[in-house]
């Protein structure tokens, strides 16, 4: 079993304490994930400050090259990394390879952005220049769903404007990210990048920490929650990437047969374990059965196993607290009237395993529809209005995605405007770019990832006032 270690200023740090990781596929320990002390994180943070003092000022074209050799070192380690990342977390390999391609075409990218000096007023009075500077330390808190993407999207942009970052994966998935981290270590100055990992405490430990000047945290709203309060003593800039419960209106006037795979690919790509999946379709009465009917065989004859096998296009849930959690809300679904068109029932043996599973005739107010499932369900609820569809879209205090579907983009483009999310798609649900702002509004988060608008929130603005006519 390959030996796994903190990342710290640039050394591989051992450990006292460490827990198995276990592989959602088979049940099995996959590696022992070393346990991060308080004193650990101390020196992990005084790392981060002291290579601050050097990174914050090293020369933009070092940064981007800085970013650029970080693509690099995650492409030249791709195969072993997304060989671990299926072990621990159950995707598919394919599935880890486009994550890994993902994060490095991310890291690339971001590193090309650029956040220019702005000249507020230059005449004879005053010359008013707006800069952007790095805020110290960063602090990343990533969750097991895609966690070497989530990461680097954490940490790059950080890096590209002049921070120093330590990041702390899941419990449920922490060996790929220490490895990638000590990766990319060889690329970067000592402690520009660190890796701490751990149980429970650890992540309230950074929130609360003095020495780490923002967090950016992507997982559940109520964990959310928890890091924005501990975050408040020291005042720490907060970019929040919390959950969603996307919905999906489908407009009258779609074609089902067009709509069937799209809907199947936004509700149930990795797993459904993805922030903004499609989580709840709204279909209109006139078209409700013949779209059911398209979407059972849009999401039928999909090869499930051990993402290590050859051909597997859908794995385990990532977790045995997230499996519980989906059969729970498929049972409470089928209780209360919900009728299974496809999948429906976990199979017997090792393993989290769920076939995608689609439940017709339920309702809002039921726990599949009102809660987030973040696994292989999706409830498909009829309705007979459209204004009574988008107030049901817009009824949960979540809003991070959603989608409409129709034959007319005019139309569809009109009832996207109006759900009450960060990004409406319209036929086509979850994409995004690194040049796309993307976050949510009400609980869904605070602030933005990707873009210039994402790179800024590792800033701060200061203004220097010159005033000319004195020095004249
Ligand atoms: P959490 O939101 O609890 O965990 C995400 C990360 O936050 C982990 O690294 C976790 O590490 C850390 N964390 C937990 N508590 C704190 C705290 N008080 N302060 C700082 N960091 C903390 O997600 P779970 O893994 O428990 O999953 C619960 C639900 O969250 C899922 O069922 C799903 O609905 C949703 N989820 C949403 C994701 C998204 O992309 N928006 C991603 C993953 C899950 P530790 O446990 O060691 O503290």
């Amino acid at each position: 079993m390959a030996d796994y270690g903190l990342i710290i200023n640039g050394e591989k740090i051992a450990t006292t304490d460490s827990f198995g990781v276990i592989n959602p596929a088979t049940e099995e320990i996959v590696g022992q994930c070393p346990i991060a002390t308080k004193e650990q994180l101390d020196d992990a943070v005084n790392a981060a400050a002291e290579a601050f003092k050097s990174w914050s000022k090293v020369s933009d074209e070092e940064r981007v090259a800085a970013c650029g050799k970080i693509a690099e070192a995650i492409g030249n380690h791709a195969e072993e990394l997304a060989t671990l990342l299926t072990l621990e977390q159950g995707k598919p390999l394919s599935g880890a390879q486009f994550e890994i391609g993902g994060a490095g075409a991310w890291a690339g990218f971001t590193g090309g952005l650029s956040l220019p000096d702005k000249v507020i007023q230059d005449d004879d009075k005053a010359r008013i220049v707006q800069t952007r500077k790095p805020v110290g330390v960063v602090g990343s808190i990533t969750p097991w769903n895609f966690p070497l993407m989530i990461g680097i999207w954490h940490v790059v942009p950080a890096i590209r404007t002049g921070n120093t970052a330590i990041i702390k994966p899941s419990p449920y998935t922490p060996l790929s990210t220490l490895r990638m981290v000590e990766i990319i270590n060889e690329v970067l100055p000592p402690g520009v990048l660190n890796c701490v990992a751990g149980t429970d405490d650890l992540g309230q430990w950074m929130t609360s920490h003095p020495g780490i000047q923002k967090i950016i945290f992507t997982g559940s709203i109520p964990t959310g929650k928890k890091v924005m309060s501990s975050s408040a003593d020291s005042l720490k800039r907060l970019t929040l990437e919390l959950g969603g419960n996307d919905a999906g209106v489908v407009l009258d006037d779609a074609d089902p047969a067009k709509i069937a795979r799209g809907i199947i690919h936004g509700a149930f790509m990795n797993n459904g374990q993805v922030c903004a999946a499609l989580k709840r379709l709204y279909v209109p009465e006139s078209i409700y059965d013949e779209l059911c009917g398209q979407l059972v065989e849009a999401a039928q004859g999909v090869k499930m196993g051990n993402g290590m096998d050859e051909g597997v296009q859908q794995g385990p849930l990532a977790n045995k607290m997230q499996y519980e959690k989906v059969l729970d809300l498929l049972a409470d679904a089928k209780a209360n009237g919900g009728r299974v068109l496809c999948g429906g029932e976990a199979p017997d043996g090792p393993g989290y395993f769920l076939p995608y599973t689609i439940v017709a005739d339920v309702t809002d107010g039921m726990r599949i529809v009102n809660e987030e499932q973040f696994g292989p369900l999706l409830p498909i609820i009829k309705y007979t209005d459209l204004d009574d569809a988008i107030s049901s879209a817009n009824g949960l205090e979540v809003g991070l995605g959603g989608s409409v579907w129709s034959s007319d983009a005019e139309r569809g483009s009109a009832v996207a405007a109006q759900l009450e999310c960060g990004t409406a798609w319209v036929n086509q649900h979850g994409g995004i770019a690194p040049n796309i702002p993307f976050g949510g509004v009400k609980c869904s988060g605070i602030g933005v990832e990707f873009g210039e608008e994402g790179l800024a929130e590792y800033t701060t603005i200061q203004i220097v006032n010159v005033n000319k006519s004195a020095a004249a």
